[in-house]
């Protein structure tokens, strides 16, 4: 059964500036012996895990993910380590290769030769997690905003490149720019060091900035900073940006738009304020419950367990059915279709179907001891299943 992939809607947000159809990453694992062994070890654990397992073993990064990045909107992709979310962004910045779906910049097809990449990097930037190791320690700030300016043409040698670093040094809030120019990687906080690679991205003049966990390798007092200039850089210059990160708090914080994904897969999806307020599926609830929240009194009811499922192998229905409270007997035979849930809010989660009957809808996981009841089955209209 083919099921309508879980997408921020531009209809819902606006026009799209990029998006992405049904994109999937699959690896090749080198090492036979231990993707054998993975797969072995996953098929003890769940026994639906490698049903589609023949040929060589890949690693299933991301599966059928769709994404529309609005203009001059914020949107968010949430989830744990090994979501896939970095994978995402990679072949949303065209630094690797997609197995298959389509990118689509202005509504005209992306190509997936390497025809048009430098254009297409002009548009759309890629500003990594790590400021420690995204700048060469032998160069000054001056040589790492300079060479983009070169390298696109847009700036000649002289004092209008002088000029069009300190402008970028400025947008940045690395002020005075003097003071910065001359200054090596290892002389900077690793707040300005990213305010540099994020200054680096923008010398292009891009219209799209995929900011993959900016702000996770800085020290917590100055991630707030980070945040701003981002929602600065949307509100001055109009940027659409893909802020990536494990932290539904800050995502909720600076995002329009929430995308949860969980083992390579969207689960969740909708506006910022909607996902983290009625989150609708259980992996979602369980991140909110291990978010830190100053007004809740209680510790966090986590009500996940175990650990996310083997890439290699996944499981072919809902690949949270083994972490998840409310498992019922169709999770682990059957993929969820994705439920609108709210206006633009979309879960794929058998909670929101309609119509199981009582086979379908049988236990298989006990609730965790102390645990929170079981979450109701919310009844959408049927015509609002997409
Ligand atoms: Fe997956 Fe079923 Fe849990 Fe929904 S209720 S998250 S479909 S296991």
């Amino acid at each position: 059964m083919t099921e309508p992939a879980l997408t921020t809607s531009p209809a819902e947000t606006g026009p799209a500036l990029l998006e992405a159809r049904g994109l999937t990453k699959h690896f090749p694992v080198h090492h036979a012996r231990q993707a054998v062994r993975a797969a072995r070890l996953a098929r003890r654990s769940d026994p639906a895990q490698g049903k589609s397992g023949r040929g060589a073993p890949v690693v299933h990064a991301v599966e059928d993910v769709s994404l529309a990045l609005p203009r001059a909107g914020i949107t968010a992709v949430v989830g744990e380590s090994g979501s896939g979310k970095s994978t995402l962004a990679r072949m949303l910045a065209r630094l690797i290769t997609p197995t298959s779906g389509q990118l689509l910049l202005d509504d005209h097809r992306v190509p997936a030769s390497n025809r048009g990449r430098r254009e297409y990097a002009r548009d759309v930037q890629l500003v990594l997690q790590d400021p420690f190791s995204s700048l060469n320690p032998v160069h000054d700030v001056r040589y790492h905003l300079a060479r983009p300016l070169l390298v696109h043409r847009l700036a000649k040698r002289g004092a209008a490149l002088d000029e069009a670093i300190k402008s970028l040094l400025e947008r940045v809030s690395l002020s005075p720019a003097d003071q910065f120019l001359g200054k090596y990687p290892h002389e900077l906080s690793g707040g300005q060091r990213q305010r540099v690679a994020i200054a680096r991205s923008l010398a292009v003049t891009p219209r799209v900035l995929l900011a993959d966990e900016p702000v996770s390798m800085l020290d917590v007092s100055i991630r707030l900073g980070l945040l701003n200039l981002l929602g600065d850089l949307r509100e001055r210059d109009g940027l659409t940006i893909l802020y990536i990160t494990h932290d539904i708090a800050s995502a909720r914080y600076l995002a329009d738009d929430i995308v949860v994904m969980y083992a390579g897969q969207v689960v969740e999806s909708g506006p910022a304020e909607s996902v983290t307020d009625q989150p609708a599926h259980p992996y979602t609830q369980l991140l909110l419950s291990a978010a830190p929240d100053p007004d809740r009194a209680e510790p966090p009811s986590l009500q996940g367990r175990g650990s996310p499922p083997s890439l290699v192998s996944p499981p072919s229905s809902c690949r949270f059915h083994p972490r998840c409270p409310h498992a019922m007997a169709i999770c682990a035979e059957r993929t969820p279709p994705a439920a609108q849930v709210a206006s633009g809010h979309l879960s794929a989660c058998w909670l929101h179907a309609q119509g199981l009957d009582s086979e379908q809808a049988r236990p298989i996981a006990a609730r965790p001891p102390g645990g929170p009841p079981a979450m109701p089955r919310s009844a959408p209209d049927p015509g609002e299943e997409t």
